[in-house]
């Protein structure tokens, strides 16, 4: 691809409505067949206004795609051992498939110890150990949703994987280092940037496929990207100066007024518009890879009620 080629904007909300749209024949699929509707519980502990809407997305989506979803709202106080005794409840509640622990847990609960006590089969996160051992085993596993969302729609986009050298950046444990496994399990080369790198500019620019995972306003920008690279941003950023957000998006009207009616707007951790001009496909932030994710726990919920139903 060459840079007079016009880069293909990869849609999130399209690719994630598809994802939808095939857990809910899937779903109606395995209901026709006989069996158990599939079940998602979340779990919501105190009033974080961004975990109480991420909740609400997901539920919503499983409503819209005829899985069943229970919200657990629990107190900000929780004690650890109260929230154990729930999770060990769902544990074993046959009509649960999937327990999601809503992050970040308020201060005094340690988020591991809670993750790791939710049993490996229902894990829809695939934060757990297990299912973490699994994935690098190249074994049948539950994986994490936005790394595998994204890797859906690299299939989808018909992205060529196998041989291409992908770069994260980012090795976190819920994005950079699954992106890094289900990417060298489709045959890429992969290389795993972070905040030790030396010289990210020039390791990314070695990148056919970079994927931004980091958390920092538009870090990635021209100098990072070779010239037909597909570039994957993960990350979400609030952008509250006008003058920064004139200085990203110069002239983008649309961009202004979002600013102007919320006070804020959501920048990736790439410098989308001056970077756009040399990829051969890239992902918009909002609507590239945040409603993959949703879409994907769904598609793990699903997963996971298969297999325990016998039915995978
Ligand atoms: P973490 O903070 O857990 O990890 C950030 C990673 O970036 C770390 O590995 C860190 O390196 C690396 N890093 C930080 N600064 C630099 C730098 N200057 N150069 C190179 N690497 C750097 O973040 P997450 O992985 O949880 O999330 C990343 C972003 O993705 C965030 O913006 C988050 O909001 C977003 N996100 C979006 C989702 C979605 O659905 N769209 C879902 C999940 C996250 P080190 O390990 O050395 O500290």
């Amino acid at each position: 691809m060459t840079t007079e080629t016009i880069p293909r904007i990869l849609d999130g909300k399209a690719i994630a409505a598809a994802i939808r749209a095939d857990v809910k024949g899937d779903v109606a699929e395995l209901v026709g067949a006989g069996a158990r509707q599939p079940k998602l519980l979340a779990c919501l502990v105190g009033d974080n206004p961004a975990s109480r809407a991420y909740v609400k997305s997901k539920t919503k989506a499983c409503q819209e795609a005829g899985v069943a979803g229970e919200v657990a709202h629990l107190p900000a106080d929780v004690s650890e051992a109260d929230l154990a005794a729930h999770i060990r409840r769902w544990n074993d509640d046959d009509a649960v498939d999937g327990i999601l622990i809503q992050l970040p847990l308020p201060d005094h609960l340690p988020e591991r110890a809670m993750l790791d006590l939710v049993v490996p089969d229902k894990d829809v996160d695939g934060f757990h150990p297990v299912n973490v051992g699994r994935m690098w085993l190249d074994q049948e596993a539950l994986t994490p949703a936005t790394p595998t969302g994204i890797k859906e729609m690299l299939h989808r986009e018909e992205i060529p994987l196998k041989g291409s050298h992908a770069v994260v950046v980012g090795r976190s444990a819920i994005v950079g280092k699954p992106m890094a496994a289900l990417l060298l399990r489709e045959h890429c080369t992969v290389t795993v940037c972070h905040s030790r790198t030396r010289d990210l500019a020039a390791v990314c620019r070695q990148a056919d496929i970079l994927v931004a995972a980091v958390g920092r306003t538009a870090l990635v920008g021209p100098d990072h990207v070779k010239e037909g690279a597909v570039v994957i941003d993960v990350g979400m950023n609030r952008v509250d100066d006008a003058d920064e957000v004139e200085r990203l998006y110069p002239g983008n009207e649309k961009r202004r007024k979002r600013f102007e009616k919320r006070g804020y707007i959501l920048v990736g951790d790439v410098d989308y518009h001056h970077v756009k001009p040399k990829t051969a496909a890239i992902t918009p932030v909002p609507g590239g890879v945040g409603p993959l994710t949703v879409a994907q726990v769904l598609a793990n919920t699903v997963k996971a009620s298969r297999r325990r139903q016998g039915r995978a």
